[in-house]
């Protein structure tokens, strides 16, 4: 045990996979450990949204050119047994994120361009084959103790980090071993899934929807370009090992015309759905992420998302920790930032799982009545909820927009035209429409220099000419956003979060409140 790592990372889903790669990207020793030998072969996700397109553009995976991926432009949409409409989510065009609002992939193929990005990074090293066992933390840092079965009798080893990450997945050592309490809704249905390639022309419309039949709820959307993804709801006192057979997944998928003689059943697997979450995400220098923290059933396609919103959150924190731009109290931030942005996740999935999770017939005769007097009379349809916001943390308080998404569009920057991600970067960024120069006094000029923050004035294209390190706003959508929060102002978080919306004039007062949010008092007046 003589090398100290940075971060050490227990588990190399796609959450750690992303970790392992965002912190290389800056350059930090690194160390995965991971109990499989190879990527987890297993149906699980086949969707993300807009943000997590942005996300993966971070890694140069990019949603509109990777042949993994088939941005969807279309409804998604809930029917019942005589296949009338119960509830229709939009899901075509692009969201705020500038990717599509929703996009389908195959998870084993997704962890492999994601694994493949973790290994170019050289000061990444990849343990695969070892267990996670036991964590101590001192002062100092971490030591975990790994074991692996190469002979007869298990081998231990120890690793040493500064901070560990538990990416462990549902079952986390990790959080078991720390002692988290975990919230658990009881929410939990089997379902058997199933990955299917048809090998000729098959065509489904629409494309993504569910069949909330009490005889056999059941799930048709796609699985990436190639691939369907059917999935079906085990009924009361069904046994699940017979459900989890390749016989039973044919007959189920006889009715949708799919015989072993037009389609290859590639995966078959039974998962049960659940909804849980971390009450605490950290524990001194350990961390946890990802379905370690929290769980969801998958019928909004957004639990991995949720996770690779979490490495999001805390990557940039770590950062400022590791270089010592910030005290590690930093880090209490993550939890609460994270906790009720996930609970909306988990709320919408539970929602959408009450509408197809039933199997009895008189409870979904009710569930129908309901559901479609109010697409007959959308006064009676539920309000729909409120964005997802982040929890309280490195945010302006009392500020409505702080919290929310921020957005991403085509800008030309230095003469390069191109998404701001790609032509500007990231990290964090003052955006302005005003005109007037925004003199900051020094100490909030510190505070953005210490976060090396950019002031960037927003204009219609070809109006780069001041001092500011114009943008171009080549699409028009940053002056919507502009009109839309009703401030001249923004401060964008490295995690594409809105810390402030504010008029110009009150930009130093943010910049020092940004301070004392980030806890920086002793570093920074040091
Ligand atoms: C049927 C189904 C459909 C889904 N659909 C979607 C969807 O459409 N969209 C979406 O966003 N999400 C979806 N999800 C959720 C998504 O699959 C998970 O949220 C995602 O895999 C979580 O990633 P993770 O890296 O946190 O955990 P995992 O992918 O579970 O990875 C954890 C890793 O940790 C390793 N590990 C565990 N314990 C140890 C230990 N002690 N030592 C070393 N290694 C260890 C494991 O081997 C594993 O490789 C779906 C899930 C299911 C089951």
């Amino acid at each position: 045990m003589d090398t100290t790592y940075d971060v050490a990372i227990v588990g190399y889903g796609p959450v750690g996979q992303l970790l392992a790669t965002l912190l290389g990207q800056r350059g930090y020793q690194v160390v995965v450990i991971e109990r499989y030998p190879d990527i987890y072969p297993m149906p699980r996700a086949v969707h993300f949204d807009h943000e997590i397109g942005r996300i993966l553009q971070a890694v140069d995976i990019r949603a509109d050119t990777n042949p993994i991926i088939e941005p969807y432009d279309d409804w998604y949409e809930w029917k019942n047994a005589e296949r009338e409409t119960l509830l229709k989510v939009d899901w075509r065009g692009v969201g705020p994120s500038w990717w599509h609002t929703s996009n389908f992939f195959a998870q084993p193929d997704l962890e492999r361009e994601l694994d493949a990005r973790a290994r170019q990074q050289p000061t990444v090293s990849l343990r695969r084959g070892l267990t996670a066992v036991a964590v101590e933390q001192d002062g100092n840092g971490v030591t975990l103790t790994t074991e692996t079965m190469t002979g007869a009798e298990p081998q231990a080893e120890t690793v040493r980090a500064r901070y560990l990450v538990g990416c462990d997945g549902a079952n986390s050592t990790v959080r078991t071993l720390l002692g988290l309490p975990v919230t658990d809704l009881g929410f939990f249905f089997d379902w058997l899934i199933l990955d299917m390639i048809p090998n000729e022309p098959m065509t489904f419309d629409p494309p993504a929807w569910q069949l909330c039949d009490p005889k056999r709820p059941t799930t048709i959307v796609p699985g990436g370009p190639g691939r369907r993804r059917w999935e079906f709801m085990a009924l009361p006192g069904e046994d699940v090992n017979d459900l989890n057979k390749a016989e039973t997944a044919w007959e189920f998928l006889q009715p949708w015309g799919l015989t072993p003689d037009n389609a290859v059943l590639e995966r078959h697997t039974v998962y049960r759905f659940q909804a849980h979450w971390v009450d605490r995400w950290r524990s001194g220098r350990v961390l946890i992420a990802g379905d370690a923290a929290h769980l969801m059933p998958p019928f909004a396609g957004q639990g991995m998302g949720a996770g690779l919103r979490d490495v999001f959150n805390l990557v940039w924190k770590l950062d400022l920790v590791l270089r010592g731009t910030v005290g590690e109290q930093l880090l209490d931030t993550y939890g609460p930032e994270r906790s009720p942005h996930v609970r909306h996740f988990i709320d919408v999935s539970i929602g959408l799982g009450r509408v197809i999770c039933v199997p009895g017939l008189e409870e979904a005769t009710a569930r129908d009545a309901e559901l479609m007097a109010a697409i007959a009379d959308p006064s009676l349809a539920p309000a729909a909820p409120p964005p997802p916001r982040l929890g309280p943390g490195v945010l302006a308080e009392g500020d409505p927009q702080a919290g929310l998404l921020s957005i991403q569009s085509r800008v030309s920057y230095q003469g390069v035209e191109g998404l701001f991600d790609d032509v500007v970067g990231r990290g964090w960024f003052v955006l302005t429409t005003a005109t007037a120069e925004l003199a900051l006094p020094a100490d909030a000029q510190e505070v953005l220099d210490r976060l090396t923050g950019t002031v960037l004035r927003v204009g219609a294209p070809g109006t780069d000419s001041t001092d500011l390190g114009d943008l171009g706003d080549l699409d028009g959508r940053y002056e919507e956003w502009f009109a839309a929060l009703g401030k001249d102002t923004v401060i964008v978080r490295p995690d594409f979060y809105v810390y402030a919306a504010i008029d110009s004039t009150k930009l130093a007062h943010a910049l020092l409140e940004l301070k004392s949010h980030l806890r920086t008092d002793r570093i920074l007046q040091a």
